[in-house]
């Protein structure tokens, strides 16, 4: 079975081959609380990194960054 996961912002499939997503993307999932104006729902979308790079650009505070030196 072929799984993707598509950009939400430019419609990019990433293919997920054997498990494995051959591109890093982003996948946020947030659910909306009691004080937001949407009622406790379930928001999720995923982000590709050309698009990532594109959107925190857009940022007035820049991103945390961080070295990771040990990839799990
Ligand atoms: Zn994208």
């Amino acid at each position: 079975m072929e799984e993707f996961v598509q950009c939400n912002v430019c419609g990019k499939e990433v293919k997920k081959e054997n498990g494995f997503m051959k591109e890093d993307f982003l996948e946020v999932t947030k659910e909306w609380g009691y004080f937001s104006n949407k009622d406790i729902e379930l928001h999720s979308f995923q982000i590709c990194e050309d698009c990532y790079d594109k959107w925190i650009a857009t940022f007035a505070i820049p991103i945390k960054k961080k070295k990771v030196t040990e990839v799990v």
